[in-house]
């Protein structure tokens, strides 16, 4: 017989308070509970309220150095501990939950992703591995992403922290794949020291990280030029991976972007694949943000060529706007993926039933035995809204980066940097010393509170980067940008002349 959740019988009080002095639980629920709804309703408030409030604030030296407090060692009051969040922490984060947020790629989190992690915080579950529930909603998730880009059910998935980690391990897979699962005893030795792989100049930093710490060296990574729209050029590419070749380097890994971090550039995917198939190498897509356009019927077609990777990584907390973290990584090959990362463990045995049954477990596809559940607030997220609103969401930041492109290109105040891509505008104020003006400019902004972008180097010139990536923002958030722009462009630029 199963027993429902809500519906398992009190324990009898007597059977509840053998020893009270050693737990962790209250002895008072009631209290616990008015507190608890008290901090929902709070955070509730504190969301349906953002707007109203500054986008960030420069965090006072008294609040820091609150944050610099010995252990503690004697117990305090929840209420008192809670009440220092709300008035030290709440009011002194990032601000990617605010509409005027446009810096970085940050995504915006959602209410009913909220609600799930503390749903998942109660049950506590350690999704690593075992025979639970909370294993197959992970499962799931990784049959919607298969569905999502078009790949096969042998393929397999994972949830890691994000794609820095997600893109870790597929430069591992592909290593693995080339060198074969011995290379895990043995390490790279010779035949591992001529791999090299290739990306753009215009891929995120966490690839060269990633190859660091695989063993390679960044040395071992080329960087390929990219075109006027920063795609990766793949004539070049071929002529590099010949030239390699021929002085006895063995390429073994492209990594392609779908959507690079300073303007959003989506790779010709489908000429990676192509150039990957003819040269035998293991195509991966970092698609941190971009990836999740596939949920866009207006993106999904530029992505086309990301259903014929070796693997992705993406994050569902940015355009997907989950709660952080929850990056992904999915891997065509699942039995490689398997291979990359399993290991036998005495103590990690598996069975055929019992609670140490379902293998392979998440474990098995990567570094981390223990892990949360990240899957539960990204199963809400899609659930509640799902993909075609989600899809709806990410083609709005989109159509708004256009908007903000064209007032930018009326505006003769302003110079556009960069042809927008996606969600991302670069630009700036036209200036003499333009590049410590645009740069004081958007600190001027932060600290005004009114909007939160931040700068890129394009060309040498240093960048007012827009990225639109809220589901909140919208049009009144980008013209409060543009005119601050304007406001402190102008005062800068006076107080320059002065000094
Ligand atoms: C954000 C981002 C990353 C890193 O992802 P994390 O989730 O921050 O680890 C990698 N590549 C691109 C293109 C990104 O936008």
């Amino acid at each position: 017989m199963t027993v429902a959740w809500r519906d398992a019988p009190p324990l009898a009080p007597q059977d509840l308070s053998s020893d009270r002095s050693e737990t962790l639980d209250p002895e008072d629920w009631k209290a616990l509970r008015t507190q608890g709804h008290r901090m929902l309703d709070d955070m509730f408030d504190h969301v349906a309220g953002v707007r109203a409030r500054p986008v960030w604030q420069p965090i006072p030296p008294e609040t820091r150095a609150r944050f610099r407090g010995a252990l503690p060692q004697a117990p305090t009051d929840l209420g008192d501990v809670y009440r220092e969040f709300a008035d030290h922490i709440a009011p002194y984060t990032t601000g990617n939950i605010h509409p005027g947020f446009m810096g970085w790629v940050h995504g915006g989190g959602n209410a009913v992703g909220m609600l799930a992690e503390m749903l998942a915080a109660g049950l506590n579950a350690n999704c690593g591995g075992r025979d639970h529930v909370p294993i197959e909603v992970e499962r799931q998730i990784v049959q919607w992403t298969r569905q999502m880009f078009g790949f096969p059910d042998t393929a397999s998935g994972l949830f890691v922290t994000g794609t820095s980690m997600a893109n870790l391990m597929a430069v591992l897979v592909a290593r693995a794949t080339r060198l074969g699962p011995s290379v895990r005893q043995h390490g790279l030795s010779d035949c591992g020291a001529r791999l090299t792989a290739y990306t753009s100049v215009a891929t995120h930093g966490c690839i060269a990280q990633a190859m660091d710490l695989a063993g390679f060296g960044t040395d071992a990574l080329r960087r390929i030029p990219v075109d006027h729209c920063h795609r990766i050029d793949v004539a070049v590419l071929r002529a590099q991976i010949a030239a390699d070749r021929v002085a006895g380097f063995e390429p073994f890994l492209v990594v392609g972007s779908a959507g690079t971090v300073d303007i959003g550039a989506i790779d010709d995917l489908a000429a990676l694949h192509d150039v990957c198939r003819d040269e035998d190498i293991w195509l991966h897509v970092d698609g941190a943000y971009g990836a999740l356009g596939i949920l866009s019927a207006e993106i999904a077609p530029r992505l086309a060529g990301i259903e014929s990777a070796d693997s992705i990584g993406f994050d569902f907390h940015k355009w997907g706007q989950v709660p952080y973290d929850a990056g992904f990584l999915l891997v065509r090959d699942g039995e490689q993926h398997r291979a990359t990362f399993a290991a036998s463990a005495a103590y990690l045995r598996r069975e055929t039933r019992g609670l140490a049954a379902g293998s392979p477990w998440p474990c098995d596809y990567g570094p981390d035995l223990s892990r949360g559940f990240r899957a539960l607030k990204t199963w809400f997220t899609l659930k509640t809204y799902g993909t075609d609103k989600l899809g709806a969401v990410i083609s709005r930041t989109c159509e708004l980066a256009r908007y903000m492109e064209a007032k930018v290109a009326a505006e003769p105040r302003l110079e556009l940097l960069a042809p927008v891509q996606l969600n991302i505008v670069c630009f700036r104020y036209r200036a003499e010393d333009a590049d410590a003006v645009n740069a004081d400019i958007v600190a001027a902004l932060h600290e005004s509170g009114i909007a939160a972008p931040s700068t890129t180097t394009l060309d040498g010139r240093i960048a007012i980067r827009a990225a639109i990536v809220n589901h909140r923002t919208d049009r009144r958030d980008i013209d409060a940008l543009l005119s601050a722009v304007l406001e402190f462009g102008a005062c800068e630029t006076a107080a320059r002349i002065e000094r």
